[in-house]
């Protein structure tokens, strides 16, 4: 310690114990050394076992640029390191040094020690360290291995060149100032790890006071040793709270330590998460929680302490509940849904018409049977070959349609379509309705089509043209006919008017000529008579006889007159009707006056039966005293054996006549024709029976006026019955009608 010198020494030891860091420690004892050392510049490199390296921590006559910071402890050709690592002090040139510390050269590394500490790194062998140095021509100046109670902190290089002696005493400075370094760098260190720690510790504590969940660190006893800001609000009360939130906080405590022992009780907290309810202090609310719990072991201790992390389940519990809620729902809306796919695929299959579904790609997912009949190529075993092209033809069709509506906006389409039975090979002529279910989004999921048969619609639309067409040309067949009706019917008018112009003024020249025809033929009958009776003398047999002939068809011939006048008055309309009362008995009494000498020539019995309930009917006497007249005449005039029977009896609305008898009868044939004006049947026989054929004629036409009718009933060779019906009243009008003409 020549050089040095015992004062300053120890002045120097305590500067260093003063120092305020290791940093300045280690600065100050570089600028020493190198003063002593009468070095014109040094570095000292603090080793970092932790960090594999070395670091520059002081250096001494550098000017920029400054020599490298830190030097990797793994690189051995590094005589710095190496001089760390085997406590050797090594001398060297230039070169050997590495980077900006060529500008030490010629350098002396001695080592720094320090004593030694837990997971401090060991030095090298000295074995291995001298081999190293060998290769790198460097000299090993000195060994340390005689030190066991230090392990390497670093090493300091000062540029040479120095003597022995000043190696020495630098050395020794070294020797004694390292461990008070070490010390410094060690509580600079401890420092630093305080601070680190406090700052993790912070960091660690606003952590967990930012967590949501409770954190609660409790004893054996179920005390709380740490928690957390939540754990606080919800297990700590604090001097300022409200009575409710202390008594809920109290509560709180009561639930979590009851927890806490029953779950010691029960196989320890550590078990497995189990749930734990508080209640909320500040809303009231219940909370579910999760707890956690950890025991926290020697090492984080107290041994038997537990750390409980406290899940807030609330919210989960109730979202759990609501997505059972959910589930069930979902389940029901299932069971529900299957009901009435079931129900619609009854309804589907008992619809007459075919139903079908496809989906967005058109492909064809469901169908009821009568659809199945039309496109299913499923059956392709029991289709022959006719039958699997119609059901292809037909889905090609269908399928196009449905392909175009998928393609457009619109959400139903109908149209028409020609398909074909498969079974039989007929045309079916069908309507297609389709429709697009939606998802709730809107998108199309599914079409469904109905399609009805229209083949009887077809049918009927064909026979409502054909029906049109015949009404059309009818139409024009009766436009025509009517044209021609209308032709006829125009000269019909005509001609009846001019017959009926004819007519009238036949009957009109008829009645006026009646005085002219009469007076010439009573001129002959009154004459004829004369000379008959003998007034104008005598007359022999055979001029009696002459006369009889010539009064006879002078008779004939005006009885013939008189007939065709009347027919022609009533014709002309000129005969006026009298109505009265008229005493049916009375004027069948006067006409059987007139034809009784016929009957008693003719020696037929003669019946008169007058019902006596038959009304009193309102009529003309004279025309109804006319009407038996002829009837009973020609009863009397074709009967030669047997009789005649007049009778009248009470008829609905008036009174009925027969006159029956027994004579020659009319065949069945001739009885339409003997109504018609001078008909008579059998020419032959007119001559024996006499007549005019006018006789039934004016009959008929008289009750006709009358408002009666008369018809006959007759057995040839047996005998006729003609029946008259006369209504109680003349028909209205007819009276006056006639009366004024
Ligand atoms: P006529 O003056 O010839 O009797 P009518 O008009 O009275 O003319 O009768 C027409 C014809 O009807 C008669 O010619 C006769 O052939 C037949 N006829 C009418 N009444 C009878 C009857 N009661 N029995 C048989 N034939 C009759």
């Amino acid at each position: 310690m020549t050089a040095v010198g015992d004062r300053a020494l120890a002045g120097l030891l305590s500067a260093l114990a003063e120092a305020p860091d290791y940093e300045a420690a280690s600065s100050y004892l570089l600028s020493q050394l190198v003063e002593i050392a009468g070095s014109p510049r040094g570095c000292l490199f603090r080793l970092d076992p932790a960090q594999d390296v070395m670091s520059l921590v002081a250096c001494v006559g550098f000017d920029d640029p400054r020599p490298t910071p830190t030097l990797a402890l793994g690189d051995l050709s590094n005589p710095i390191v190496l001089t760390a690592l085997a406590l050797f002090t090594i001398r060297g040139e230039g070169a050997a040094i590495h980077g900006q510390l060529d500008a030490l050269a010629p350098w002396v590394a001695i080592p720094l020690v320090m004593p030694r500490v837990r997971a401090a790194r060991e030095r090298m062998s000295a074995h291995r360290a001298r081999d190293i140095a060998g290769s790198l021509a460097v000299e090993v100046v000195r060994d340390s291995a005689d030190r066991h109670d230090v392990v390497p902190a670093g090493a300091v290089v000062l540029q040479g060149p120095f003597t022995d002696d000043v190696l020495d005493s630098v050395s020794e400075i070294i020797v004694l100032a390292s461990p008070l370094v070490a010390r410094r760098a060690a509580l600079s260190d401890a420092r630093d790890l305080v601070e680190r720690l406090t700052q993790q510790r912070d960091r660690l504590t606003l952590m967990v006071d930012s967590l949501p969940d409770p954190v609660v660190i409790t004893s054996a006893s179920n005390d709380i040793i740490v928690q957390n800001d939540r754990a606080e609000r919800l297990l700590h009360a604090r001097d300022d709270d409200s009575a409710g939130r202390r008594r809920a906080i109290e509560l709180n405590n009561l639930l979590f330590t009851s927890f806490l022992s029953k779950a010691a009780m029960t196989g320890g907290l550590a078990a497995g998460p189990r749930e734990l309810n508080l209640v909320d202090p500040d809303e009231g609310n219940d909370l579910l929680f999760e707890v956690l719990a950890h025991p926290l072991g020697e090492r984080v201790g107290p041994e038997d302490a537990v750390l409980s992390v406290l899940r807030d389940v609330t919210d989960l519990r109730r979202a759990a509940n609501e997505l059972e809620r959910q589930v069930q729902r979902v389940r029901q809306g299932e069971i529900t849904m299957r009901g009435e796919r079931d129900r619609l695929n009854l309804v589907l299959e008992n619809v007459a018409d075919p139903i079908l579904v496809t989906d967005e790609r058109s492909n064809i997912i469901l169908m009821n049977d009568m659809a199945e009949e039309l496109f299913e190529i499923r059956e392709a075993a029991t289709r022959n070959r006719r039958e699997l092209a119609a059901v292809r033809g037909n889905d090609t069709k269908f399928t196009s349609f449905i392909s175009e509506f998928a393609l457009l906006e619109d959400n139903s389409r109908r149209e028409r379509m020609s398909l074909t039975q498969p079974r039989t090979g007929m045309e079916l002529p069908v309507e297609v309705v389709s429709g697009k279910v939606r998802s709730e989004r809107g998108e199309p999921i599914a079409i469904v089509s109905v399609l009805h048969d229209l083949t009887k619609q077809v049918e009927n639309e064909r026979l409502y043209e054909a029906l049109k067409r015949f009404n059309t040309e009818l139409e024009g067949r009766i436009r025509e006919a009517t044209a021609d009706l209308a032709e006829q019917n125009a000269r019909l008018q005509w001609q009846s008017q001019e017959v009926e112009r004819a007519n009238r003024l036949k009957s009109e020249f008829l009645a006026s000529m009646s005085h002219e025809l009469r007076t010439p033929i009573n001129a002959l009958i009154g004459y004829s008579a004369l000379l008959l009776d003998g007034v104008l003398g005598d007359v022999n047999p055979k001029q009696r006889d002459a006369l009889s002939r010539g009064r006879s068809a002078a008779e004939h011939l005006l009885a013939l007159i008189n007939d065709i006048l009347d027919l022609a008055k009533i014709e002309a309309g000129k005969m006026p009707l009298h109505p009265e009362d008229v005493p049916l008995r009375e004027i069948t009494l006067e006409v059987t006056q007139q034809i009784e000498p016929m009957v008693r020539k003719k020696q037929l019995e003669y019946v008169i039966d007058i019902a006596p309930d038959c009304p009193v009917i309102y009529s003309d006497a004279t025309k109804i005293k006319q009407v038996l007249l002829n009837l009973l005449s020609n009863a009397v005039k074709f009967t030669n054996k047997g009789g005649v029977t007049v009778s009248a009896r009470c008829a609905p609305g008036g009174v009925r006549i027969d006159v029956v008898d027994t004579g020659i009868g009319i065949r069945q044939s001739d009885l339409q024709a003997i109504w018609e004006d001078f008909r008579q049947v059998d020419q032959s026989r007119t001559r024996e029976f006499g007549g005019t054929g006018l006789g039934l004629s004016i009959t008929r036409k008289l009750l006709e006026r009358l408002g009666g009718s008369v018809t006959v009933q007759s057995n040839y060779g047996e005998g006729s019955t003609f029946s008259v019906f006369l209504p109680e009243r003349l028909p209205a009008g007819a009276g006056s009608e006639y009366v004024t003409t």
